[in-house]
């Protein structure tokens, strides 16, 4: 029997129709495919005679369900089957993609990766506020926050700084980005559920990100941190006045902890 072949496809971070065009393309000529908490159900439309197997866990697969993932990936390729591994946002970021290119490699297993647009740049989109800016946002970060033993841990790496994984340690998060030496009155955009009908969206300050737990609570969440956070129509102000950091005040008139962008309901 014919070795089969694993594709792997980022299937963005939320709506269905996030994906890519090649990836829903791919998608359709599966016959098995391993499936991640944070994909959309909806995409079970462009495969439906494919065996869809569900092996993700909100947040971390432990390192039991990673080998189980991996061997699971090589028995159905071996099988002769083309195997699609549908990852939330894209593969290669915070996805496992390493072990399991690696599981692969190992077993002499044709592989594929086909990108899908990260939760950082899918929630940039949805709130309007481009991650690089002329001048002041020349450098981007996306940065998890949770290191591989579970600590929380911040850093101050680039102008903007996208964090992962932090959903549910809003205020360490913040005493943290203040011990990294990001200023305390530094713009903080929170996304929970970027791309999904129920998306919601605050605004802080790095000192006031504490406040964003609430209203983010359970829900896979990105913080921006930095010149990408800035709303749009006072970014110019920002640049202008770039010594008068009161440009963001720690209770800014745009509602600073409530949600900025609503829940957006289907159409
Ligand atoms: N590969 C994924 C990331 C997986 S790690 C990607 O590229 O987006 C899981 C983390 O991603 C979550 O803890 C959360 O921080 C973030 N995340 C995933 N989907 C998200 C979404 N729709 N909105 C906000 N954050 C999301």
């Amino acid at each position: 029997m014919d070795i089969g072949r694993v594709i792997f496809i980022g299937a963005g971070p939320g709506a269905a129709d996030l994906i890519t065009v090649r990836g829903a393309r791919l998608l359709a000529s599966a016959e098995v495919v391993l499936f991640d908490a944070l994909t959309d159900p909806a995409l079970r439309e462009l495969a439906p005679h494919a065996a869809w197997v569900h092996v993700g866990k909100r947040g971390f697969c432990d390192s039991t369900g990673q080998t189980a993932i991996n061997a699971l990936l090589v028995k159905h390729a071996q099988a002769g089957k083309v195997v699609v591994r549908l990852k939330g946002g894209d593969p290669s970021v915070f996805g496992r993609l390493e072990e399991e290119l690696e599981a692969l490699a190992q077993a002499g297993i044709e592989c594929e990766v086909v990108p899908g647009v990260t939760a950082a740049i899918g929630a940039a989109a949805a709130t309007q506020r481009p991650l690089t800016r002329r001048g002041g946002g020349r450098s981007v970060s996306l940065t998890t926050a949770m290191t591989r033993e579970g600590a929380l841990r911040a850093s101050r790496s680039a102008d903007t700084e996208v964090f992962y994984m932090a959903g549910k340690q809003l205020a360490a998060l913040s005493r943290r980005l203040i011990a990294a030496g990001w200023p305390a009155d530094t713009p903080a955009s929170v996304v929970s559920r970027a791309g999904w009908p129920d998306q919601l969206h605050s605004d802080h300050t790095v000192d006031s990100l504490g406040r964003a737990s609430m209203l983010h609570a359970g829900r896979p969440t990105v913080v921006t941190v930095g010149a990408g956070a800035v709303p749009i129509a006072s970014s110019a102000v920002a640049s202008a006045q770039h010594d008068e950091r009161d440009q963001f005040p720690h209770a800014p008139a745009m509602g600073t902890d409530a949600p900025a962008v609503e829940p957006r309901g289907k159409p």
